[in-house]
């Protein structure tokens, strides 16, 4: 099951690798959504239970043996129709606590796991009056968004109002409503990042790869740049990281299948920043290998269908990924220089996603990145000196938009 996004891609050519009979479900609205194709199953995300409806229908003419969702969009559909099809997978219950971060929030400090402090507010709320009983520095974040959409830091109330017009705002406009949903309110952990890539069998945690973020993520926006794996940390941190994951994961009820946690680590050592029921986002996945040449999508199908893992090592050389930044909104008009980062030594591969002639929206409202450059080598260092000096070949022309009449 797969929204429309390029990770879906990396999935449906392992499954033809694996040499699987698969059916892609996306998410179509409701009037769209009766697709002839076999192979395509168009269902309607924001209305789950008749997306199970038509899941469980389809299934009845040709059984399926695993649901499984590539991004976070259709985490709890797959629960859900799995449930209904008897199939393994996380309870609805626990995939849909990965999805919302207040439920994930009360369902980790009730397990124990180190997290930051948090308050939960509604968009109804009035700024004013919550910025003076906040601590500082804080971040405010949205329930139900990813890759830091809306998620801001304040360090004085001043700020605090500020960013929550600005998270209200974001939220809004991606058709929730006011009513019915919230914002949390955190203490801000200061510390190194890393993410988790894990497969969780009957609740054990297998870790995939540990990735270090090493460009720091002090706000006010969170913008991700590079991964680099193996971590640097020593291995007693290491151990400490994903112990706390999997104490994370039984904490929110995941027990099955790929989970990305994103960690801070200070002297204190490791904090839950989130953990998903999915493996990681964009095109990152390009950079890991398994066992004899196995890619993450294909353990991550074979693990679905119960079949015989190889090797869940990972290659041994380091490797790494820089999502590439936006540094301005504006209509992207050309890149240049891409021929000259890919020849810098040691990395694998330049590409832009972006597509020309269109608007660059940086966080906290955009949703996506320039493009990716991945890297391998000897050494965490080694590659991640090569992804910066591929990104400095690289020149991005970005035309600022004409001012729109009624613009905010
Ligand atoms: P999303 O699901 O949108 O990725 P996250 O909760 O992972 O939301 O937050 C995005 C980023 O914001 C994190 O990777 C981290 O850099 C930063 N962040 C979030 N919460 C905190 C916090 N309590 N303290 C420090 N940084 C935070
Ligand atoms: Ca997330
Ligand atoms: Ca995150
Ligand atoms: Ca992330």
């Amino acid at each position: 099951m797969t929204p429309a996004t390029y990770r879906g891609g990396a999935f449906v050519s392992a499954a033809r690798r694996l040499g699987l009979e698969i059916v892609v479900g996306l998410d179509t609205p409701p009037g769209l959504a009766s697709s002839r194709s076999p192979e395509i199953l168009a269902l309607d995300f924001k209305a789950p239970e008749e997306a199970v409806q038509r899941i469980v229908s389809f299934a009845r003419e040709h059984p399926l043996q695993a649901v499984l969702s590539v991004d976070d969009s259709a985490v709890e559909l797959a629960a859900l129709a799995s449930a209904a099809l008897g199939l393994p997978c996380n309870a609805p219950d626990a995939a849909e606590a990965a999805r919302d971060k207040y439920l994930m929030r009360r369902r980790m400090a009730a397990g124990g796991v180190p997290c930051p402090v948090f308050r939960h507010f509604p968009l109804t709320a009035d700024p004013a009056a919550i910025a003076h009983i906040v601590s500082y520095p804080c971040v405010l974040k949205p329930l139900r968004l990813s890759g830091s959409r809306g998620v801001i830091r304040a360090n004085t109330p001043e700020e605090f109002v500020a960013a929550f017009l600005r998270l209200k705002r974001i939220v809004l406009a991606e058709g929730f409503d006011e009513g019915s949903t919230g914002f949390l309110v955190e203490d801000f952990i200061p510390g190194f990042e890393v993410a988790l890539e894990g497969l969780l069998t009957a609740g054990q945690l297998q870790v995939l790869a540990l990735f270090d973020k090493p460009d720091p993520l002090d706000g006010p926006f969170f913008e991700e740049t590079i991964y680099v794996t193996p971590s640097r940390l020593p291995a007693a941190v290491q151990e400490a990281i994903r112990s706390c994951v999997e104490r994370a994961a039984a904490s929110i009820g995941l027990r099955e299948g790929p989970v990305h946690a994103e960690l801070r680590v200070n002297e204190q050592g490791p904090w839950m920043l989130e953990i998903a029921g999915r493996s990681i986002g964009g095109l990152c996945s390009t950079i890991l290998e398994f066992g004899a040449g196995m890619c993450l999508e294909e353990l991550i199908l074979r693990h679905a269908l119960g079949r015989e893992l190889p090797s869940l090592e990972r290659r041994p050389e380091a490797a790494g990924v820089m999502m590439i930044p936006i540094p301005q909104a504006g209509i992207l008009k050309g890149v240049s220089g891409i021929e000259e980062a890919k020849q810098v030594p040691l990395i694998t591969g330049v590409e832009i996603t972006a597509p020309l002639h269109n608007p660059l929206v940086p966080l906290p409202e955009g949703a996506s990145y320039l493009g990716f450059i991945f890297a391998r080598g000897e050494s965490p260092a080694a590659v991640e000196e090569a992804l910066r000096s591929a990104h400095r070949c690289l020149r991005f022309d970005i035309r600022r938009e004409l001012p729109v009449l009624n613009a905010v």
